[in-house]
């Protein structure tokens, strides 16, 4: 194994159940690929519905003490929890980075972002308050909030720690226990947390990890069981429909955070930098492949010209490559499979008469690797105006009034975010 930590017993490739460190029943593993070289990282053990279903048994029965105890002790270990992460920032965002691809520097501000909800939470948890309502003659309406039970988790790869923590924080600060499905691209930055939790004093049973090459498995169990009354999900539209569909027959709260087509929308009057300087960001962080990145830019006519010409230099300037390495902007994607869609993608509005102005391809740096790409000509009926793209591409769409540029921006069955750059403040509102 090639993941240099100061402290290698973070390097966890078992799963976490009820506080022990185990293997699978089956004994069977899958591997964790470096996606900036191919390079197995490290072979992870791989659960089914067995082992998750102890797992929501060890969570239930830790739960009782867990939420009997008074919020500050709960509180306390998140904070210690959050501490423990931060000593550790820089060996989180060495394995994040080997994991999932990012660069490293992105990678550190993940794991602060990602601990930062543990803190939230810990603060917000002593603040559980209820209300009291008006009611009629002689009763009174008291509202009290109650944790709602063993929760489940499915996390995916782009954001592996942050994803984790935002869904386990406030499960835990508010007394729940809380089981997880990490994704199999990224199993080892969920272990790290784990094996933290555990230091932090997290007792046995409350935060299970749960790897799994067979995700259908996991999560059929985590849906049909009757003990986890919540599950979270974020990842695709397809499996969250899915999930919801799952957890129907139980009944089961869910929390959905699934796919996005967001717009951003520069208008005429907009400062030029800084729209390009936000759009990059937008658009090509983590290489694309966050559910809020820019999938559709619209720029207004008069301006459109000066920020395909800007935009586009910006974009020439990016540095791809392992993102462990000094000076790398930008990294792979998460696998070969995920250029090849990306440029399935690119190929088919380019065949529809797009143009693409820079980029384009798979890198010559290797399967993995996509060119930050630049495409204008596109138009409202090709593809990738209603697709998620989840890769470094980014459609220039064009328009002319602010009416068209709504009604572009909402032609979508997705909702997750949009942006605009205008200096006209009655516009913005
Ligand atoms: P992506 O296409 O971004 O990988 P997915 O929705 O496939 O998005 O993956 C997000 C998470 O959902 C991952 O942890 C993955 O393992 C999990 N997942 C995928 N299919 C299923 C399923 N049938 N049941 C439960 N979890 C699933």
């Amino acid at each position: 194994m090639s993941i240099q930590l100061k402290d290698s017993s973070l390097l966890k490739t078992q799963a976490y159940i009820n506080g022990a460190w185990v293997d699978g029943d089956e004994g069977t593993t899958f591997d964790v690929l470096n996606p900036a070289n191919g390079e197995r990282l490290a072979s992870v053990a791989s659960v089914g519905a067995a082992e998750t279903r102890r797992a929501i048994e060890a969570a239930e029965a830790a739960m009782k003490s867990w939420r009997a105890l008074p919020a500050k002790s709960r509180s306390d270990v998140l904070e210690r929890w959050y501490d423990l992460m931060m000593a550790n920032q820089e060996d989180l965002a060495v394995l994040m980075t080997a994991e999932q691809g990012k660069p490293l520097a992105e990678s550190r501000g993940e794991v602060g972002y990602g601990a930062s909800f543990l803190k939230w939470f810990a603060e917000e948890g002593k603040r559980v308050y209820g209300d009291v309502l008006p009611s009629t003659a002689d009763r009174r309406s008291i509202v009290i909030k109650q944790p709602v039970g063993v929760v489940a988790a499915i996390t995916p790869w782009n954001f592996p720690n942050a994803m984790i923590t935002r869904k386990v924080g406030p499960a835990l600060a508010v007394g729940c226990a809380i089981v997880l499905k990490p994704a199999a691209e990224t199993p080892l930055s969920a272990l790290a947390i784990a094996e933290l939790g555990e230091r932090a004093g997290l007792p046995a049973g409350l935060f299970s990890v749960l790897p799994s090459a067979t995700a259908s498995a996991v999560g059929g169990e985590m849906t049909s069981n009757p003990t986890v009354k919540k599950v979270t999900f974020t990842g695709s539209t397809g499996v969250g429909k899915l999930l919801m569909k799952q957890c129907a027959d139980t009944v089961k709260r869910t929390s959905m955070e699934l796919g996005g087509n967001a717009p951003v929308i520069v208008f005429d009057d907009a400062d030029l930098d800084k729209a390009v300087a936000g759009a990059l960001v937008s658009k090509y962080r983590n290489s694309g492949q966050t559910c809020i990145c820019a999938n559709r830019l619209l720029v207004q006519e008069g301006i459109y010209d000066a920020f395909v010409e800007k935009f586009t230099a910006a974009v020439n300037e990016f540095r791809i490559g392992n993102g462990l390495e000094e000076g790398t902007t930008h990294g792979p994607v998460i696998t070969e499979k995920a250029a090849q869609d990306i440029h399935q993608k690119v190929e088919s509005v380019v065949n529809a008469g797009a143009t693409v102005v820079t980029g384009g391809k798979v890198s010559e740096l290797g399967s993995h690797f996509y060119e930050p790409t630049v495409i204008t000509n596109v138009t409202q009926d090709m593809s990738l105006f209603k697709e998620e793209i989840f890769g470094p591409v980014a459609p220039v769409f064009k328009f002319s009034t602010e009416e068209e540029a709504i009604a572009m921006a909402n032609d979508t069955e997705f909702g997750l975010a949009s942006y605009v750059y205008t200096n006209d403040l009655g516009r913005v509102w």
